[in-house]
């Protein structure tokens, strides 16, 4: 904690001690780096300055928010969780780690780490970096990211945890694994435990923490279409609650099978989804992305409705100006696509594109 004192980086959140931006700044950073974060902190507390504002949100506006910020789970449990806060303890954020671990999206970690910066809870924090400095300190022969694994760190977290002042301490040990114990190249020059760190002592500071061995990431190719109605709109649609992704709208199409081309599967998903007839007039553009499991290439067409149907769904469908698309959240890869169409847009047109102007 001495070394906390005078290592520890400005974050907004920090001085404040209002638990609402802690528990903010902690499902915020989850997965995420602070540089990243940081700005959708600001934009969040701008825009929900409270649980209450938070609650009476609608989810739209908070995906949009969240856009780009990847795990989309995390901000609709943060609405869930305000819409929880409001109606079972009146709007004031609950003090204990048992209560916090009743909110949606609210496991271990995010307990502990906002019950005891916030509230003095004493439960040690078991994130990555928490992961990283103990495997090194204590050389930890087992895998860290099994479940045997971080329950023996955990024990080991809760073991030394400051109990006067626990929060502290917990932030201490986090910001060690940031800004020191780095997963390459630890600056254990600069480490305040380095005589007492078994990996370092050994000379093994590399082989810890302990991984499984990695496994290969699998690839999935995406057809989507772009269809456009008389009046120059664009059709998109709304992925279900409970799916990745969920909440966040889309353009219309799906996986691709071995069997058929890329175009096929437009038409075909198209089909199975909205239950109308599309022709493909053109390919625009294949985008790749990766996510945290798996990669994609997606692949769009510019496409022309043949049948007379409407386009019928169980999912919500909106007919949108190509201008008016910034107003509605996408997944990253859908984005990526916008703005690849709007500099062809452009460069077509002879003019800049929106984004550009
Ligand atoms: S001495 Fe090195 S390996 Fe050990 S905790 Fe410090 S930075 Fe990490």
């Amino acid at each position: 904690m001495a070394w906390f004192d005078t290592n520890a980086r400005a974050l907004p959140w920090r001085d404040s001690k209002d638990p609402y931006q802690i528990w903010l700044s902690e499902v915020i950073l989850q997965q995420t780096r602070v540089d990243q974060g940081l700005p959708y902190f600001h934009v969040f507390l701008d825009r929900f300055p409270s649980v209450g504002h938070l609650a009476s949100a609608s989810i739209d506006d908070i995906l949009l928010a969240w856009e780009g910020l990847g795990y989309y789970s995390r901000a609709r449990n943060l609405h869930k969780a305000a819409k929880q806060i409001l109606s079972e303890h009146g709007g004031k954020l609950p003090r204990t780690y048992r209560e916090w671990l009743t909110l949606p999206g609210v496991g271990p970690y995010t307990a502990a780490a906002v019950s005891s910066i916030a509230f003095g809870e004493k439960e040690a924090v078991l994130d990555g970096n928490v992961m990283r400095v103990l495997s090194r300190v204590f050389a930890f022969e087992g895998i860290a990211q099994s479940s045997s694994g971080r329950k023996h760190l955990h024990s080991l977290a809760s073991d030394i945890l400051n109990r006067d002042n626990p929060g502290r301490h917990n932030e201490a040990m986090m910001e060690l694994g940031a800004l020191v114990c780095k997963p390459r190249n630890p600056s254990c020059g600069d480490c305040p435990v380095e005589k007492n760190c078994q990996a370092r002592i050994l000379g093994r500071v590399h082989e810890f923490p302990q991984k499984r061995p990695s496994k290969s990431v699998p690839h999935f190719d995406i057809s989507v279409a772009i269809i456009r109605d008389d009046k120059n709109r664009i059709l998109i649609q709304r992925r279900p609650e409970d799916a990745m992704l969920g909440g966040l709208w889309e353009f219309p199409g799906g996986k691709n099978e071995k069997t058929e081309s890329f175009e096929e599967t437009c038409i075909r998903e198209v089909r199975e989804e909205l239950a109308i007839d599309v022709e493909a007039i053109r390919p625009i553009v294949s985008v790749k992305h990766a996510y945290s499991h798996f990669r994609i290439t997606l692949h769009a067409f510019e496409c022309r409705q043949i049948s007379n149907a409407e386009p019928t769904t169980d999912l919500p469908l909106a007919w949108v100006l190509r201008e008016e698309l910034s107003n509605y959240a996408f997944p990253r890869a859908n984005r990526k696509l916008l703005e690849i169409m709007s500099d062809e847009e452009a460069s077509e047109n002879g003019t800049l594109s929106q984004d550009e102007d």
